[in-house]
Order: structure tokens, then sequence, then C-alpha cells
């Protein structure tokens, strides 16, 4: 009896995650996402993608093929962002759906009869096995940026799979902290294969912490605090913590925070629920086209610098509030002294490009004072994974979330440490697998 690991998404480009781990003819599908830049090409809101079908999707390599699955009795999530749990709101897997509660609520919102179980760190979940095969999930706490995220461990009759994809080693967040304990006790236990994100496993040195991003969003606020103009800012709607610092700061400056668009809405109220963010009892928070509408011909109206705004748009979405505020689809206008602060960086696709630079343009045209690239990023560097390879020492390596040249820097990181291409470090592609 031997494991199998079946690359089905995410091996050939960043996004739309999803990995098989079959063991006596049961298989654990981990992650089922979506890739979010080529969803974009179409210019439409996920759920609008229902209509296709699901042959469709995955010829337009929106989501896994997960059909090469056979026997699929558990699907695990990693953690809530789209590239890995969004994929179940179509493939609609009828097992149970084992993640962290943070991303339980966030799969639930669009697969609303999906059997979600959220499991906290450290609290395992036995998958039925047909075959009365000893199959156990655990989760351990690990930080990226959203809430919530875990690095889950498949405990097998053939032996330890651990699955980091996402993940960054940040000592100094306020709502998450990396479980080196565990993850050096499981390195003792013997971890038979490690499936690992490589996004950024080619950048020299560590991530910086979110503290450092904290203290630049500080930074270029304090700058403005005495602008008479509005502030508008703008960052990843499920980046909890990014928009605490944020609302921290419309505090500080005596601003009142106003808080537009559907996705901020949704994640800030799950985000409260959970006690994960504090907002403060003066803000107003409006999801609706029309809600927005009002409450910025209000603003516009009134004194500019008692606002600070937190918007949906940070990559030039052409739905996002910021979008349609720039093509001036809501009564209000910018005016020269306004200031739009970008605590984001563009991700790097074209999509994302051309569509930040026509917001810019649009922007400018204002005169408005334009912020950018205040931000760090969410996912490990190369000695962030050298650190957590060495806790881990698996036998075999399997570099995954990422196009062949972030993998092959995963592969010349392994190498350093000893390991060996072809031998106990495997780049798999899109539908491919081995057996170990
Ligand atoms: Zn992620």
């Amino acid at each position: 009896m031997k494991m199998k690991i079946t690359a089905v998404g995410g091996y050939n480009a960043v996004g739309r995650n999803m990995t098989g781990v079959t063991v006596g003819g049961e298989t654990i599908a981990v992650d089922n996402g979506l890739r979010l830049d080529t969803l974009q090409l179409y210019d439409t809101e996920s759920y609008e993608m229902r209509k296709f079908k699901l042959d469709e999707l995955v010829r337009m390599k929106i989501i896994p093929d997960h059909k090469m699955l056979d026997n699929v009795i558990a699907q695990v999530v990693s953690h809530g962002h789209l590239d890995h749990v969004g994929g179940t709101m179509f493939t609609k897997p009828k097992v149970p759906i084992i993640t962290t509660p943070y991303a339980a609520e966030i799969g639930r919102k669009e697969y609303k009869e999906g059997d979600f179980y959220a499991r906290g760190y450290g609290d395992p979940f036995d998958v039925k096995s047909r075959s009365n095969q000893e199959l156990r999930v655990e989760l351990i706490e690990i930080t990226h940026s959203i809430p919530h995220t875990s690095i889950p461990v498949l405990y097998t009759p053939e032996g330890i799979v651990v699955y980091a994809n996402d993940f960054k080693l940040d000592n100094h967040s306020k709502i998450a902290a990396p479980d080196y304990h565990r993850l050096k006790q499981i390195g003792k236990e013997g971890v038979k294969a490690f499936i690992v994100e490589s996004v950024r496993a080619g950048e020299t040195g560590k991530t910086p912490s979110e503290m450092v991003a904290r203290a630049n969003v500080k930074d270029v606020f304090e700058s403005i605090a005495d602008s008479k103009g509005l502030i508008i800012s703008t960052t990843f709607s499920s980046h909890i913590e990014r928009i605490q610092a944020i609302l921290d700061m419309a505090e500080y400056m005596g601003r009142v925070p106003v808080i537009l668009g559907r996705s901020l809405h949704f994640q800030v109220q799950l985000a409260k629920r959970f006690g994960l963010l504090e907002i403060p009892p003066h803000a107003e928070i409006f999801a609706n086209a029309k809600a927005v509408g009002n409450a910025l011909k209000k603003i516009d109206k009134g004194r500019r610098e008692d606002y600070l705004l937190l918007v949906t748009g940070h990559q030039g979405e052409q739905k996002s509030v910021l979008c349609r505020m720039a093509d001036s689809k809501f009564p209000f206008g910018f005016r020269k002294k306004d200031n739009i602060v970008f605590c984001t960086e563009v991700i790097p696709n074209p999509v994302n490009e051309t569509n930040r630079y026509v917001l810019e343009r649009k922007l400018k045209s204002f005169g408005v004072r334009i912020f950018r690239d205040i931000h760090v990023s969410g996912h490990a560097s190369k000695e962030d994974h050298r650190r957590l390879l060495n806790l881990l020492k698996p036998e075999r390596i399997i570099p995954a979330h990422g196009g062949i040249e972030m993998r092959a820097n995963y592969a010349n990181l392994a190498s350093e440490e000893g390991y060996e291409i072809n031998k106990n470090v495997h780049l798999l592609d899109n539908g491919s697998s081995i057996e170990i």
C-alpha cells in the first residue's frame, strides 16, 4: 500500500489550489480554490459564474479539475482566501469540509448546504473512512493575511502529510501566532510528505511582519492627519489586521470611519463577530450601491476632514466602489486636496496591472494625492521557508502554489538543505501525481 499525491490545481500558476492525498483507495482533497485573475477576465463576481457548467469553468482555468480525484471522502481547506476555498461554491463537495471557523463562514456564504466542520487549532477531526482506515486531520495555527489560517496535517496509515499553503512566519501579528512548538513535534513524529507554497520562495531573506505594515500605515496617515481633504483608503477586504490598523488611524485623527463595499461589509462584520476586529462605535458601514451612493452624497456635502473612507477597489476591480467613484457613478466628486491611500501592492498579473493603471490615471485627473504600496506580503520568503523546512524535516517535498519558476525556487532552497530534485523533491504539474 502506498500514498498517492495528485497535483490538481495551483501547480502551473498562482490560484485554484487543490491537491489530492490518496491512501488505501480513499482520497482527501486539500483546498478547492478559484483562480482570481482568470475570473476577472470575465469581469464578473464569482457567484455570477454559476451559470457556467463545471467543465467550462475547468476549461477557463477558473476552478481545479476536481474530477481528477477518485473516491474523495473529505475536503480540507487551509484558509478562507478564495483561491483556496472559492471552488467549493461550484464543485459543491458532498463530503465533510474541514476548515477553520473563519474560513467555514466564508465557505458557507456561497455554499450554504455545504457540510462544513469548523475546527479550532489542535482539535483533530477523524475522517470517516469507508474501509475503516484511521484518517485524521489536524489544523495548526499559522500566520498569513486572513484570520484563522492553518497548516493542515493529515495523519494516515501511510504516514503524515503536512500542507503549508499559504503562510508566513509573523511573530508580531496581533491576531495569530505560528505554532512552532506543534510543528516541531510533528517534525519529530516524522513527516512523509510536505506540500508547500512557493509564491515568494525566490525572495531573499524574511517576509516582514505585519507590524512593519502597521508602522507604514501609521507613518503615511500621520503625514496627512492635518489634511483638509477626504482620506480614502483601500486594502484587501479579508486582511483584517490591516483594516484594524486603518481604523485605528481614523480614531487617532478623529475622523469618522466609513466602510463602503460588499466584500468589506461581509468581512468586517464576520471579523467583528469572531472578536478579531474592533470597529469604532461611530463607524458607518454600507454594502449595496444605493446605500454607498447615499453615504457618498452626504460626505460630498459635508466637511471632508471629518471622514476616513475605507473602500473596495485596491486592485482596480471595475465593479469596486473606488472605480465607480473614479467613473463618477456616484453623487460624489473628488477634490484636489483629497488623499487616496492604497494599503496594498498590485498583485502582479496583467489584469490587475492594467486595472490599477487605468484607475490611477483616472484618479490623477482629479488632482488628488496618491499614496501606494503600503504593504507587506502574506507569503513566506526564502529564509522563512528554510525555517519551517528545518522544523518539519520531511522525507519528501512537493512545492505547490506557483508556476514552475516559483516552485523551482523552492526546489533550489530544498537542495541547499540536502534534498535532491526527483529523488525527494517533486515538481508536479497540474494533472500529474506521484506514489510514495
Ligand atoms: Zn492565502
